[in-house]
């Protein structure tokens, strides 16, 4: 005779996936490793070169040895320098 029903145990939590692009980006970031062309995570990478923000918000970087300021956008993530007092998106 069961008077009580039987609790069910918690459903396991879903196994975290990573995303792809995410991993594709981190490796492009961390490690530079180039993302597949065509990929979003070229896409991503692509954008970001750009500069998808309206208005950059850099974050000064420079290390010993570096002749200009140089920053990142916390925004965007762009790579920054500075040129004649002003933030600019570093070209190549
Ligand atoms: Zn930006």
């Amino acid at each position: 005779m069961k008077f009580w029903p039987r609790r069910r145990p918690p459903a396991a939590p879903e196994p975290e996936r990573a995303n792809p692009t995410r991993i594709a980006v981190l490796e492009h970031d961390l490690l530079g490793i180039p993302p597949e062309p065509g990929s979003a995570a070229a896409l991503v990478v692509a954008l970001r070169r750009t500069g998808t923000c309206v208005e950059h918000e850099p974050v000064e970087t420079t290390t010993f040895g570096e002749a200009r300021l140089t920053g990142l956008c916390t925004r965007c993530g762009a790579a920054m320098v500075e040129e004649e007092g002003e933030w600019r998106v570093a070209t190549a």
